[in-house]
């Protein structure tokens, strides 16, 4: 990795429970004014597999996902990335500290994220932005950068759009050029939110597939989405968020299967 900052020193982990944690939340909050929007959140996202979050609008999801992204601060609680604390270590009372700006940078750059909105450069070429961030943060060589870049657009299946901008592009084809332009960044955990949801149906499809095979390949996703198919398929964990609680987690037949839990119940038949 070429972000050189130190980090701060990893955690014995290999004979503890959190030992196969790629992110490990615990006791997050998260208030916006008198809103608590977490009201106490606990979940493992193990190394290796595919977690899907669910749960109602409003329920929390794209919150928890940026305080994972560091995007927003937790209130309270502690998030760690492979045992490395982010933004904040537990204290010996028991409290929290803040890390160090460098710190911090270091291990929010391990984790890569993709939004509902793809948010692309409408300026720059597909390979251009997925190019950007090595050139201008990790301080890649233009060429060895475009190499790489190349490489992900690959992994996507776009490599024949390299020279297109984003709105030659179809909305599926953008939100694959946003997908390479985070595995460029060599994430060690890829984010979700929602990917899909301002696809128009029939582009979907392309979309889940790239992350169906993201997931085959022994990548970390933890993917927020209301495609309970690709959740109950793909998903190895399945964590359903609530009211700003983690109501169930579980493996999918845990979580889906019978007896239902009355508020996923509620859920799925609104969703489904
Ligand atoms: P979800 O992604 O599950 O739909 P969100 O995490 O986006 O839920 O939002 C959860 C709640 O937090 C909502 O009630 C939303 O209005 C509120 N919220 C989210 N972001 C902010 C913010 N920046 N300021 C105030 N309230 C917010
Ligand atoms: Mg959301």
């Amino acid at each position: 990795m070429s972000d050189t900052a130190p980090l701060a020193p990893r955690a014995s982990t290999a004979e503890t429970p959190e030992a196969d944690a790629a992110v490990l939340v615990r006791g997050v909050t998260k208030r916006f004014g008198d809103t608590e929007v977490l009201a106490g959140i606990d979940l493992k996202v193990p190394t290796g597999a595919t977690t899907c979050l669910i749960g109602p609008s409003g329920s929390g999801k794209s919150t928890l996902l940026r305080c994972i992204a560091f995007l927003e601060e937790a209130t309270t609680g502690t998030i760690e990335i492979h045992g490395d604390p982010l933004g904040f270590a537990e204290a010996p009372d028991g409290g929290r500290t803040r890390l160090s700006p460098q710190s911090i940078r270091a291990v929010r750059s391990r984790i890569g994220m993709v939004f509902q909105q793809f948010n692309l450069w409408p300026h720059m070429t597909a390979l251009g932005n997925v190019c950007e961030a090595l050139v201008t943060v990790r301080r890649m060589r233009r060429s060895e950068a475009e190499e790489h870049g190349m490489a992900q657009l690959s992994r996507v299946g776009l490599a024949n759009r390299a020279k297109h901008y984003p709105s030659e592009l179809s909305g599926g084809q953008q939100q694959r050029v946003a997908i390479a332009r985070a595995l460029a960044l060599d994430p060690e955990v890829m984010l979700f939110d929602e990917p899909t949801a301002s696809l128009d149906p029939e582009l979907t499809g392309e979309v889940l597939n790239v992350m169906r095979d993201l997931a085959g390949s022994g990548m970390t996703l933890l993917v927020v989405t209301h495609e309970i198919g690709f959740a109950a398929t793909v998903g190895q964990r399945i964590a359903f968020l609530d009211h700003g609680r983690l109501l169930l987690d579980g493996t999918p037949r845990e979580v889906f299967g019978e007896p239902r839990h009355p508020r996923l119940a509620q859920f799925l038949e609104t969703y489904l």
